[in-house]
């Protein structure tokens, strides 16, 4: 959410708001109940009887009821130079980076809702944004297809994917298949955001609860996974729809489970 420019479809707020401003809303009001907030990155969970161990990089925390909602991660393409040259051409995020790109030439890998509003999003820096996509037609909203066809910044480049990229300190170069001639040509750019899906970040509680094959957690209507007092909300559970409202949906029911659970304990 933090990372999201500007949040127009969340309730309450008739003129949009930023991702950062609604974080910091969401933090300072739960903070008035008692939340307290701890920066550490949870590398395991373990059960000991009913007690749930969780393990930061730091130290262990023993609770007995534990509601995940970690979010996704962005899919990476996988291909040589991605690894190389983030954070030095290489991005995942328009609103953090896109500000390093004045007047350059970009490139946005995807052809989804994410890509094309990223995409349009760049053209307020790149001298050209140029959209690359393996289809020969977009996944995304209409509403956002009619923008980016219309842009004049925006060039779209179909049936085409990045096969390596290159540079030196930093990003120079992309190598573009064509998947339909095999064609391989390479283009001089200067920056490349990647937009090609999410994961789920749940690879800390493989072999604990359920999930399904892309490892999105399994839970009933009130939030509970296959392991009792274990809760999961928002983005990381399998489900249709996920957006912030959703996921704050899903807080709420995991949050009142998780307080009848501790109550039937007792
Ligand atoms: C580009 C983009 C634009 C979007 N625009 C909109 C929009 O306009 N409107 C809308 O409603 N939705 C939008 N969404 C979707 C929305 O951001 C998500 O649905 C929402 O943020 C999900 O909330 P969450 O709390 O489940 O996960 P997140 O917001 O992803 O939060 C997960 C948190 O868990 C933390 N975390 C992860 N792993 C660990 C770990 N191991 N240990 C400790 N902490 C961890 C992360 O650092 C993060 O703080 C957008 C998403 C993207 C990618």
């Amino acid at each position: 959410m933090t990372t999201t420019e500007l949040i127009e479809n969340y309730p309450g707020f008739p003129q949009g708001v930023t991702g950062d401003e609604l974080s910091r809303l969401m933090e300072e009001q739960a903070k008035r109940f008692g939340l307290e907030v701890v920066p550490e990155h949870v590398v395991e969970v373990k059960l000991e009887g009913t007690k749930k161990i969780v393990k930061t990089e730091e130290r262990s925390y023993l609770s007995q009821a534990l509601i995940i909602c970690t979010g996704t991660e962005y899919r990476k393409l996988g291909v040589p130079g991605e690894k190389e040259f983030a954070g030095k051409g290489v991005s995942y995020c328009a609103t953090c980076d896109g500000a390093f790109f004045q007047d350059n030439q970009i490139v946005v890998v995807g052809g989804g809702d994410s890509a094309l509003t990223e995409a349009l999003y760049l053209t307020k820096f790149g001298k050209q944004v140029t959209i690359i996509h393996r289809r020969d037609a977009l996944r995304g909203t209409k509403i956002y297809q009619e923008k980016v066809f219309t842009n004049p910044k925006i060039k779209l480049l179909w049936n085409s994917v990045i096969q390596e990229i290159k540079g030196d300190s930093i990003v120079k170069s992309i190598v573009v298949r064509n998947v339909n001639t095999g064609e391989v040509t390479e283009h001089q750019i200067d920056g490349v955001f990647l937009f090609v899906g999410l994961l789920p970040r749940t690879q800390f509680l493989k072999g604990l609860v359920d999930m399904d094959e892309e490892g999105y957690i399994l839970t009933d209507q009130n939030g509970q996974t296959s392991v009792k007092g274990i809760f999961a909300a928002g983005d990381c559970r399998k489900k249709l729809v996920r957006q912030i409202a959703t996921a704050v949906g899903d807080g709420a029911t995991a949050a009142c489970s998780s307080e009848k659970y501790l109550e039937l304990k007792e």
